[in-house]
């Protein structure tokens, strides 16, 4: 990793850069930050010469070589001062809630245009809605690219950013043209390592958050944290990741609550972690616990399948969504959880 003494290289000193490692079977790749851009070195970068000759450049400040399968991602990387941002919270710094439905009904599109405005009231910074769904059972509603217009329309309509999956190519096109803010990696394509090189490129350029969710065989911390790695090296480090639950193991529990992985990342990663309670427990009546469980554990945020009329929504709205008036109750009880977990650590 190249630390600059400036915010960012020259096009003259990155040529220059460039040439030098190039010798070695190296390339270089820009990790853009909000304010400093630092420089990956791409390839071995073991070599003392191509050190020494890096390091002995007057606009170079240091050289830093983490032993670490993820030196981006990497808490010990330069990148841990990196704040994100999104919808006027910076993670970290205060609690961060992206909430709203599971699926957009394109045939009913005022109930996501409401529940967008019920969970801003209810405290959310991001507008969640699912525009193209991964779903089980092939016979079942996919989701339809139409309503990304429904999607933007809420992020209008409320003044936030919105999140949404996508899980192509083609998708992840439709999104980024339409101005979607915050991008989904679900749960299924969490190791889907083409898909994440594809939105890795596709983000480089942008100020574009990736919420990236844990898989549900996703066994190691390093495979979570290798995974969010395939995006930031291609540039853009605003990744959040998001424990949802793995596969089942109590009978009542959609899958099994995983939000104690949260300090485990903490200690290996920079990254944000925001726990998706909804997806975890798979009923709205368990979903407050468990959102409490995440901020006790030190989540960065969260995120919460809600809906302003449960039981007529679609996907897993009906099971999982809870009303605005449960998701103001647990954002304030959350609020509470992380102000105290904060003063404890001021
Ligand atoms: C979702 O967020 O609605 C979803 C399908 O998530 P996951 O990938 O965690 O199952
Ligand atoms: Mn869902």
């Amino acid at each position: 990793m190249i630390l600059p003494k400036s915010n960012r290289l020259t096009p003259e000193q990155i040529a220059e850069v460039t040439a030098i490692v190039s010798e070695f079977g190296c390339s270089i790749q820009p990790i853009v930050g909000a304010v400093r851009t630092i420089y990956a070195i791409v390839g071995d970068e073991r070599d003392e010469l191509m050190i020494n000759r890096l390091e002995g450049l007057t606009y170079v400040e240091r050289i830093d070589r983490i032993q670490s399968p993820f030196k981006l991602m990497d808490r010990r990387s330069d990148l841990s001062s990196h704040r994100i941002k999104i919808g006027g919270v910076t993670f970290g710094e205060e609690l961060a809630i992206i909430a709203g439905q599971c699926t957009i009904d394109p045939k009913n599109p005022n109930y996501f245009l409401d529940t967008a405005v019920a969970v801003k009231e209810a405290g959310a910074n991001v507008i969640r809605g699912g525009v193209w769904k991964p779903r089980t059972n092939p016979y079942t509603f996919q989701g339809d690219s139409k309503s990304i217009e429904i999607l933007m329309e809420a992020s209008r309509l409320t003044g936030l950013p919105v999140d949404t999956e996508v899980m192509d190519e083609e998708q992840l096109q439709v999104a980024l043209d339409a101005g979607v803010q915050m991008l989904q990696v679900g749960a299924r394509n969490a190791l889907n390592y083409s898909l994440l090189r594809s939105i890795g490129r596709a983000v480089a350029k942008r100020s574009t958050v990736v919420l990236l969710k844990r898989s549900l065989h996703m066994g190691s911390l390093s495979e979570f944290i290798s995974a969010a790695e395939y995006i930031a090296a291609f540039g853009n480090p605003n990744i959040v990741l998001c424990p949802r639950g793995t596969a089942p193991a109590l009978d009542g529990y959609r899958n099994q609550p995983d939000e104690s992985i949260t300090p485990l990342l903490k200690e290996k990663t920079w990254a944000p972690v925001v726990v998706d309670p909804s997806h975890s427990v798979g009923k709205a009546s368990y979903v407050p616990a468990c959102a409490l469980a995440a901020i006790a554990y030190g989540a960065d945020g969260l995120c919460i399948e809600a809906h302003v009329e449960p039981s007529h929504g679609i996907g897993d709205d009906p099971k999982q969504a809870v009303t605005p008036a449960v998701l103001a109750e647990t954002i304030a009880q959350a609020r509470q959880i992380w102000a105290l977990r904060h003063s404890e650590v001021a």
